[in-house]
């Protein structure tokens, strides 16, 4: 039996895997990724990028191909059975908020071949048919057996990261528990070639008392995807085609549905792990949390993971960091994850509810309330904010500290846009960072020469006013681009203790 040696081994090249994988190489960890699949999915399941995932990309230097293979979400359409209801220009409607302030929609196959091919010029290829049997870990490493096209090799690993998406062979070898539940309704996903009335370069939202459905375009090809609820009258078919629904799905999106590319079914859960670590272990993604897709949350979800896992493996392995970095992981990913996998399961409700009194609400009022939210700058921002995943916090998080503005240690650093670039160039060097909006005065800027952390001053603008920050005051930003430490007064020590009591070294060796 072959063995080998490596830092960290992530099992499964999904969107978690791979943006793990790059941004681990990114900052020159020796890695090795495995699947137990023979190629990238070839289907085109999650297909909402939000804008938080697109900044990561930014970071990442992969954001222009990310960008150039899907297409922009432009118009929301709400339809009803009398009609279309109303069509609202989506275009920029989180303008200033981030500088991808629109919903961008790209295909997972697609996406996951972009990664695939980063990572690829990044000198990491996906070791495909290489399936994880099982693992064991002691105070040193973890030792995982996997068997590639039918032979056995032994790798030990320093941290191992289960990517392995809803069945994660990781959770069951850890026997963590998965708790939450399984709805009684199943979804359909297919994509097609349609013709009728719907926005082509919009979100459909079709909404009646008997359920929804949603129409977007998907592919830059022309087709469309069709999402919504299986009728509880076929729900107990044990085959369910297109043909099955097609009745119901012409009937409540209003298109003449011409050909099927790909159609399928699935029943939906909602549970989150019981935890996202186990010693040197770890899970993320579809493998620590799974909810509706309404809403466009979960693989972006699992890349937030993969993010905010990837800097702190890079910093303690590179030995910049004190390895207690790592204990903030779980309790940041997993207070986002149960926060909305409650939250999508209440919109799921709505949305799926067969009271009479819902399905009124539905078909009556949910069409205005849409309009009012998104016809309004208020609501519009508000609604970006929502679905963009740009608004998490880790304010309570042990490793968040002080607050200066509105801004608190744990929270994204807010989108600036200046005459001479914006705020979030300087986070391409996945590196920590000291932000001033105003004058970093001399003596500031000698306390912090020292810790090699270099200090980034901005001017001092009505959009930073507005973005909450505050004048002179000083930003301590992790790599992932969110607040460790925030002072008002341009005072170097609660920086300096914190970059002491982690032990915090600049010069992630980016590749
Ligand atoms: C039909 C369908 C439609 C969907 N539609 C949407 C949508 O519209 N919106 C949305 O947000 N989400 C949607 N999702 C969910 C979305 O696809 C997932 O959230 C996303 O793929 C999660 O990524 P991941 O990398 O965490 O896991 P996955 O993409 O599941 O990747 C896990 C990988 O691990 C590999 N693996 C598993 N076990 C092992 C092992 N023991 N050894 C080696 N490799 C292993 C698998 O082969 C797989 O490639 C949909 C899912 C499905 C199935």
């Amino acid at each position: 039996m072959e063995s080998s040696v490596t830092q960290v081994l992530i099992v499964g090249a999904g969107p978690t895997g791979l943006v793990l994988a790059l941004w681990l190489r990114r900052c020159g960890v020796d890695l090795r990724i495995i699947d137990k699949a023979s190629g990238p999915g070839e289907t085109s399941r999650a297909i909402a990028v939000q804008a938080r995932t697109l900044e990561f990309y930014r970071q990442l230097g992969i954001v222009d191909d990310v960008l150039a293979a899907g297409i922009r979400v432009e118009r929301l359409a709400v339809r009803t059975p009398s009609g279309v209801a109303a069509t609202l220009k989506l275009g920029d409607f989180g303008a200033g908020l981030s500088r991808y302030p629109f919903a961008f929609a790209l295909p997972q196959d697609i996406h996951e071949r972009i990664l695939v091919r980063h990572l690829e010029k990044a000198g990491v290829a996906v070791e495909r048919r290489a399936e994880l049997m099982s693992f064991e870990q002691d105070a040193a490493a973890v030792t995982a057996t996997v068997v590639k096209d039918g032979a056995s090799e032994v790798i030990r690993a320093a941290y191992l990261c289960g990517a392995d998406g809803a069945s994660s062979t990781v959770r069951h070898g850890l026997k963590l528990g998965f708790p939450g539940g399984t709805y009684e309704q199943s979804f359909y996903v297919a994509d097609v070639e349609v013709e009728g009335v719907i926005a082509r370069d919009g979100l459909n939202v079709c909404l009646d008392t008997h359920g929804f459905a949603i129409v977007l375009p998907v592919r830059q090809s022309g087709s469309v995807r069709l999402i919504g609820i299986v009728p509880a009258e076929n729900a107990a078919e044990e085959k369910i085609t297109f043909e099955t629904i097609r009745v119901e799905v012409e009937r409540i999106t209003g298109v003449a549905v011409k050909a099927v590319n790909w159609f399928s079914t699935y029943r939906l859960h909602h549970r989150v792990a019981e935890r996202f670590r186990v010693g040197r272990v770890f899970i993320a993604g579809d493998a620590g949390h799974i909810h509706s897709p309404a809403g466009g949350q979960g693989m972006n979800t699992g890349i937030g993971d993969a993010v905010n896992l990837g800097w702190k493996l890079a910093a303690v392995l590179g030995r910049r960091a004190d390895a207690r970095l790592i204990d903030s992981y779980e309790p940041e990913r997993i207070a986002f994850a149960r926060r909305l996998v409650a939250s999508t399961d209440r919109a799921f409700r709505v949305l799926t509810s067969r009271s009479v009194l819902a399905g009124l609400w539905r078909r009556y009022l949910m069409p205005r309330t849409i309009a009012l939210l998104v016809a309004t700058p208020a609501g519009a921002r508000f609604a970006f904010r929502t679905v963009s995943q740009i608004g998490i916090t880790y304010r309570d998080a042990a490793i968040s500290r002080g607050g200066a503005g509105r801004v608190r240690g744990g929270d994204r650093l807010p989108y600036v846009e200046a005459l001479s670039g914006d705020n979030f160039a300087p986070l391409s060097s996945l590196d920590w960072q000291v932000h001033v909006y105003g004058a970093a005065s001399p003596a500031f800027r000698a306390a912090l020469a020292p810790t090699g952390i270099p200090v980034h001053a901005f001017p001092f603008t009505p959009a930073a006013a507005e973005a909450g920050l505050s004048r002179d005051a000083a930003y301590l930003l992790r790599p992932d681009g969110h607040v460790a430490v925030a002072v008002e007064a341009q005072d170097p020590a609660p920086l300096l203790r914190y970059i002491e009591a982690f032990a915090i070294e600049p010069g992630a060796s980016v590749t």
